[in-house]
């Protein structure tokens, strides 16, 4: 059994199907990626894993309780936690602050970690979130979702709109939480190239379902693949 199992979920938008029976598995410290085009429903399927969407018919379990449908706060006690397209920083208040209260509960070695991960938090520790780079925002939401110690990690598209060093610099610090502590973590990514160098295993949605599955090498080394579902040869 994995610790994240989502089984044949639907999903629609009013009368619209996003998700079409998709199941997949994310095993307990593994890092697994979710890929697609857009409008695959990658989105969707993080949104209902994380309780902010409601499926149609399916189920998502986790240690095998079935918690599909269940509220956003009831998932994040169960330590799953989603750091959303788009960030989610509190922009008028200081770096410190906005580790303050995503930390609150955690032992004090926590926000040394998220130092250790993230050396540029330490140095921007009074400046108001709102006025770093994006990519600094982006490593402030990462670092008050890893701190929070969840069970699986959910990050979508955090490379979105940053410039190529900081994206690496992030992928960077995923990579040795997940490696170092056994984080285990669900990402999504448009573009194939850094998830794939962290992941263990691979999906690729297409309009709604699975349209493969496989290893990141076996990905990489077919063209037709990535051409046809990730528009890069
Ligand atoms: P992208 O890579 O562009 O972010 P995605 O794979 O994350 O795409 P979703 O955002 O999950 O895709 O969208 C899946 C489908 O559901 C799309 O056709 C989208 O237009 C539709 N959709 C998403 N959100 C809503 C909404 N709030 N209301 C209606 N339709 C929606």
């Amino acid at each position: 059994m994995s610790l994240l199992e989502v089984r044949d979920l639907v999903v629609h938008y009013g009368r619209l199907p996003a998700l079409n029976g998709v199941s997949i598995d994310v095993p307990e410290g593994s890092a697994v990626a979710l890929l697609g085009p857009n409008g695959a429903g990658k989105t969707t399927l993080l949104n209902t894993i994380a309780g902010a969407l409601s499926p149609t018919s399916g189920s998502v379990t986790l240690d095998g309780v079935d918690v599909a449908g269940r509220p956003a706060y009831d998932l994040f006690g169960r330590g799953i936690c989603l750091i959303p397209e788009g960030r989610g920083v509190f922009p008028n208040m200081t770096v410190a602050d906005n580790l303050r209260i995503a930390l609150a509960g955690q032992p004090s070695s926590a926000r040394e970690l998220v130092f250790e991960a993230f050396p540029r938090l330490r140095e921007r520790v009074d400046q108001l979130a709102g006025t770093m780079s994006g990519g600094e925002q982006q490593m402030l939401a990462l670092a008050r979702a890893m701190g929070t110690a969840p069970r699986v990690l959910m990050a979508d598209e955090v490379s979105l709109g940053l410039a190529p060093l900081l994206v690496a610099e992030i992928f960077d610090a995923l990579r040795k939480v997940h490696r170092e502590e056994g984080r285990t973590m669900l990402i999504v990514e448009q573009y194939a190239t850094h998830a794939l160098s962290i992941a263990d295993h691979v999906y690729i949605l297409s309009r709604g379902q699975v349209a493969w599955e496989g290893t990141p090498e076996e990905l990489r080394s077919s063209g037709a693949l990535l051409e046809q579902y990730l528009g890069a040869a």
